[in-house]
């Protein structure tokens, strides 16, 4: 006691972090025209406090001795002008309130608020992607009491925070005679609708009626005399108070699963599609998985929350768990109910667990045939999907081995057959391969600019063949896994000598021939003169306007991804190219031909430069570069 008791009982005055500062200004003016969603978040935070508690009754039983059925309390009082939402759940401790009604804690909040506009439309889209949650209560008040009391404290150390949302608020001592915790809203000006039980009842039935506790309100009684209704001193249960998840199917409304949605993903926005499925056999499960609409402002975010609430039974073991789904579908959000797992199961576990594998392995097949209705069924739907999630899917190809045929299915590329929009899939590739071609082929860049005027895809524009445009960050990653679809390679139009026989007809094969032959001195002097820049020339008929261009070697990284290891502060060896001349090109059948060395060194080396730059690269001596073409303009114009 002493001392530290006085620190605690005293009544401190805090400020928002700024951050919270903002979110309520811009939430106050933009979700106005949504504001009875404060009720579905509030509810959501007490049901919430409840799985909490009974959680931690589970290792400790005391916690829920002498203490009522856990349940929320949604009350109203004319006079006063307040509207309280109650729960006996886990409660907050004094630092809790200041931390979790004071601060925003969640991964994303930079990326959020870089985001906003000031557009109230497109902002308030945003901050219902990034959760609205407590602060919302704001909307309809101009004041917000929260009286407090953790579980396992003691009535007098239970706590009151007050605040009317401008920029600071106090806490101090108060007493509760549960745990649990009561938010009670000071209605702003002209909010009075809400003080009818019939209305309040509306909102709880609409948004909150898949809650699985019992949300209870006051009964009312219609009064003849004075022709409105009354409250009554019983309460009653106003939503089905059963998980929506162990519910029948066909019991189950869209409405219903949406409203369900909002609140194990705390978005605002809609579900794109959802799975809900009973699984029975040696592990017994059931699954209700979600695909949202819009990628979470923690999309990659490495310490990001993982979207999937245990339960074991109907009681709820943890949030985020993400032993439940692979690493690549970490935008799925939903409910796993196991019937298998321990109630005491933790986080290790779950790690090492048989069962969990096996839900896993089930819930990953589930996601995947989910998408793979949409690929087949609601095309403008999985366009939408694919945009705000198909780089995070890519990451599968790699991570997810046994399912890699099937991802490989639901991948979208761009294509120089295509507009911008990636639409193209690998067996529609194949099916439209120009007859005599094996390989698949791609190009791999920073934009799809750079991609598109590729020098590398010369050939393949003048044979009509369809090459692949892959511009995503993980391409060069994904394809170090997908070598090959269907049998047929996928091969990188800068990479190797490029077996273009089976895109040559015979008479071009000898004309080819001759041509090498013709070429054979100029070869020998280049790959001396330029030893230092590359580790081999050759003639090439991948070309067509371009008089030369860089290739990897088979085996060696392409240029773009050394490029991409350097922008990512890696180290990399950097592999020499191989120098590719254009025998098609004057520049190039000028050279072979020019008898002052000098001269010849130049023009090879600002073929080298060119080449670079033409790829995206950077030249290591630019300044060497500027004066050759310099020196090279002038004699022109002589
Ligand atoms: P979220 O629910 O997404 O975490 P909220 O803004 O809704 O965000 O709530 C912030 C935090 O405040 C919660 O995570 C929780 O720790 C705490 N909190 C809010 N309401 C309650 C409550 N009724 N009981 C206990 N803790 C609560
Ligand atoms: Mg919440």
């Amino acid at each position: 006691m002493g001392e530290h008791m006085e620190v605690d009982t005293a009544k401190q005055t805090l400020g928002f972090q700024a951050e919270v500062k903002q979110l309520l200004q811009l939430m106050i003016h933009s979700l106005y025209s949504n504001k009875e969603i404060f009720l579905r978040e509030l509810i959501s935070n007490a049901s919430d406090a409840c799985d909490k508690l009974r959680f931690e009754a589970m290792t400790q039983p005391d916690l829920l001795a002498g203490h009522g059925e856990l349940a929320i309390t949604v009350a109203f009082d004319p006079a006063a002008r307040t509207v309280t939402v109650s729960d006996n759940g886990i409660g907050l401790s004094r630092a809790e309130a200041i931390e979790h009604l004071g601060t925003i804690a969640k991964s994303g909040t930079r990326e959020f608020f870089a985001q906003l506009t000031g557009d109230q439309q497109k902002d308030a889209q945003l901050i219902g992607q990034f959760g609205v949650g407590f602060y919302s209560s704001f909307i309809v008040a101009d004041r917000v009491t929260v009286v407090s009391r953790r579980a396992g404290l003691t009535a007098a150390d239970a706590i009151r925070w007050e605040s009317d949302g401008a920029g600071e608020f106090t806490v101090e001592a108060a007493t509760r005679p549960e745990s649990g915790t009561d938010v009670t809203l000071h209605l702003r000006e002209g909010e009075d609708e809400l003080l009818s039980g019939w209305k309040l009842k509306g909102i709880v039935t609409r948004y909150s009626d898949h809650i699985s506790l019992p949300i209870r309100m006051r009964k009312e009684e219609w009064d003849k005399d004075k022709n409105e209704s009354r409250p009554t001193a019983d309460f009653e249960t106003v939503n089905q108070a059963s998980a929506l998840w162990a519910r029948p199917k066909a019991d189950i409304t869209d409405e219903q699963y949406q409203a369900f949605y909002k609140h194990v993903s705390h978005d605002f926005g809609e579900p794109l599609a959802w799975t809900h499925n009973r699984v029975e056999g040696r592990t017994e499960y059931i699954q209700l998985l979600y695909v949202p609409e819009h990628a979470p402002f923690d999309l990659w975010d490495r310490n990001q929350r993982h979207g999937i609430k245990l339960y074991v039974r109907r009681v709820f073991i943890m949030d985020d768990a993400e032993q439940l789904l692979p690493p690549y579908l970490r935008f799925v959000r939903g409910v796993i109910d196991s019937n298998d797992l321990p109630l005491n199961v933790s986080r290790e576990i779950l790690q090492e667990s048989k069962d969990v594998k096996a839900i896993r392995e089930g819930s990953t097949r589930r996601v995947l045939s989910l998408l793979e209705d949409l690929a087949d069924n609601q095309k403008e739907k999985y366009a939408g999907f694919w945009n705000e999630f198909g780089q995070v899917m890519k990451e599968g190809i790699g991570d997810d081995a046994p399912n890699r045929e099937r991802i490989a299915k639901l991948l979208r590329f761009r294509s120089t057959l295509h507009g911008d929009e990636p639409v193209v899939t690998l067996a529609e590739y194949v099916a439209r391969m120009k007859e005599g071609q094996t390989h698949v082929y791609y190009v791999t860049a920073d934009t799809l600019e750079a991609a598109r005027s590729s020098p590398h895809l010369e050939i393949f524009r003048k044979k009509g063949v369809e090459v692949l445009l892959l511009t995503d960050r993980v391409d060069e990653w994904m394809l170090s896994f997908l070598t090959e679809f269907e049998g047929k390679p996928l091969t990188s139009v800068a990479k190797g000598s490029l077996d273009l026989d089976e895109l040559a007809d015979e008479a071009e094969k000898a004309e080819q021939a001759r041509t090498g032959d013709e070429y054979k001195d100029l070869v020998e002097r280049a790959r001396k003169t330029l030893s230092a820049r590359v580790k081999d020339v050759r003639i090439t008929f991948r070309l067509t306007d371009s008089p030369a261009c860089l290739v990897a070697d088979e085996h060696e990284m392409s240029g773009h991804l050394q490029r991409l290891l350097k922008a990512a502060g890696q180290k990399t060896p950097t592999a020499m190219p191989i120098l590719e001349l254009n025998p098609e090109h004057p520049l190039v059948q000028r050279l072979k031909d020019e008898s002052d060395e000098g001269r010849a060194k130049e023009w090879l080396e600002l073929l080298v430069d060119q080449a670079v730059l033409a790829e995206g690269g950077q030249l290591e001596n630019p300044g060497a570069f500027v004066k050759r073409l310099n020196s090279m303009l002038l004699e022109v114009g002589r």
